[in-house]
């Protein structure tokens, strides 16, 4: 009698851990994948992240692809202000072809460091047709101490809006 009882409570101890784990999962998807972004902007940022190699930084891609359902979930939480934002950019046919990224240097352990890496990629990215978050407002406490806009990992083409994109205007 008691294994059962002990056998009951296993499993709904488990069911419990499946339950929290089920909610905890964001909605929709993101890839981490070069090949999930649109060619002529990975081409560029990948000349981006090679020039600041050569300074001796280690960027690493976060974020490339992102469904719209992943997009509408980050609103929610106020991480962006777009329902539909240049990650949730398709090919004509539906296929990920972003036009963002979020990168960051894989060695920076201090928000200093991140900053030092953060800046360099914004004065790097407009040799390249590209800007990045850390142009945008000084609205996040964090990122305006280091003079940088409230994202300042995301890369996309500058001049384009998302608007424009989710049109089906490209830049290049
Ligand atoms: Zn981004």
């Amino acid at each position: 009698m008691r294994h059962r009882a002990l056998f009951v409570l296993c499993v709904l101890a488990l069911c419990v851990v499946v339950a929290v784990r089920r909610l905890d999962r964001p909605p929709g998807v993101e890839s981490r994948s070069l090949g999930d972004l649109d060619p002529a902007f990975r081409e560029r940022l990948e000349q981006v992240l090679t020039q600041l190699e050569h300074r001796g930084f280690h960027p690493r891609i976060r974020a490339t692809w992102r469904s719209p359902e992943r997009q509408r979930h980050y609103r929610r939480l106020g991480w962006s202000r777009l329902d539909w934002g240049l990650h949730c950019a398709t090919t004509p046919d539906g296929r990920p072809a972003a036009l963002a990224a979020d990168v960051d240097d894989a060695r920076a352990a201090t928000d200093p460091q991140r900053a030092r890496f953060y800046l360099a990629l914004r004065e790097a990215a407009p040799d390249h047709g590209l800007v990045t978050g850390g142009t945008w407002s000084r609205s996040s406490r964090r990122w305006a101490r280091y003079d940088l806009g409230w994202d300042p990992g995301h890369v996309q083409p500058a001049g384009l809006t998302s608007a424009q994109a989710r049109a089906g205007e490209r830049p290049w």
